[in-house]
């Protein structure tokens, strides 16, 4: 099945008219991501589009690469596999895990920041700019990538080999216009592509786009479920927590606490708060709040390890939702 249009592509970049019948759009031949009813129209928007024609480039070459989609192998990765460093299972929610973008291993953020630290103790010479303070990778000692672009260029390269986590990395940076033009559309194919690859936290992503109806993506709440499920499948537990508000919101009481439960007890928070609401609104007992508490925690005993425990608070804030992307890309967005 053919994907949706981009809204760039339904309608004229500078008057808005729309295409149909008696109006086919032309599109700009250096990008060929926006297009225009006749000459003047481009004429018009040349001013501003100039500056960002070159982005827009680099959107539509990567909707060039997902649609001849690429035959490089799936990265196997589920959450229940081990951070290669510690050893403690990888967190089940998707979040706080460091991605590099050189070679598209995977640590738990914990494991990333201890590598960080331990490589500013070891210096001899003070780092001359934020740049020179991150270590090298501790896989194949690729240096951090020194702006947006390279660290674009070196994700692009990623995705073209099939990589399921660069994929979703990109997609946080269309999400957050981060070094690109900020557009859903680009993010939400970048997820479902990198979903059809395995990856369970990119399906609950890409979920969300069919249930809201974001982006020109069309609203469908079976794919959305479809997605959600792939997503708690794979070990995703706020795909499973999602899958839960979700059924409930369907007023699927049974199914939707039944998936909750099952997210508290593979240590998810989110799960149990949905639960304790419940509760309030009289639809969840006491008796299951206090057996999905006591999962919970038994969870937690496993999954959080102290160092793990020990990441403050705001850094696990900006791990969260939207940003998919690790804390290196996080500081290197803020820096443009
Ligand atoms: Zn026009
Ligand atoms: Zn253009
Ligand atoms: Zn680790
Ligand atoms: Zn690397």
């Amino acid at each position: 099945m053919p994907e949706p249009t981009p809204l760039q592509l339904q309608a004229c970049g500078a008057c808005g008219k729309s295409a149909g019948e008696d109006l086919k759009l032309k599109r700009c031949s250096a990008c060929k991501y926006v297009s225009y009813c006749n000459a003047d129209c481009q004429k018009s928007a040349w001013k501003s589009h100039k500056k960002i024609c070159e982005k827009h480039k680099f959107s539509k070459e990567l909707l060039d690469i997902l649609d001849s989609s690429p035959t490089g192998e799936a990265i196997d990765w589920t959450p229940e596999t081990e951070c290669p460093i510690c050893m403690v299972p990888m967190p089940h929610d998707g979040r706080n895990i460091n991605y590099s973008v050189c070679c598209g291993k995977m640590t738990c953020q914990a494991c990333f920041t201890q590598h960080s630290q331990a490589a500013m103790k070891n210096r001899t010479t003070p780092p001359t700019s934020l740049f020179d303070m991150m270590p090298p990778c501790s896989f194949c000692r690729h240096p951090v990538p020194r702006s947006n672009e390279e660290r674009l260029t070196l994700l692009k390269a990623r995705i073209k080999l099939g990589d399921a986590h660069g994929m979703e990395t990109m997609a946080g940076s269309f999400l957050n216009g981060a070094g690109v033009v900020k557009d859903e559309y680009v993010a939400f194919r970048l997820l479902k592509q990198a979903a059809d690859h395995g990856s369970a936290s990119a399906a609950r992503m890409a979920g969300q786009f069919y249930e809201l109806g974001n982006a020109g993506v069309p609203k469908d709440l079976e794919k959305a479920k479809e997605l959600y499920i792939m997503g708690a499948e794979g070990g995703n537990s706020l795909s499973r927590t999602q899958l839960g508000m979700f059924e409930i919101k369907q007023e699927n009481y049974v199914e939707g606490i039944a998936h909750l439960k099952i997210a508290a007890a593979a240590g998810h928070d989110l799960a149990l708060d949905t639960l304790k609401q419940g509760r309030g609104l009289g639809f969840v007992s006491e008796e299951e709040v206090l057996e999905s508490a006591k999962a919970l925690h038994a969870a937690k005993e496993v999954i959080e390890s102290d160092a793990r425990k020990a990441i403050h608070p705001m850094m696990r804030n900006m791990m969260d939702d939207k940003d998919v992307t690790s804390s290196v890309n996080a500081t290197l967005d803020k820096l443009g």
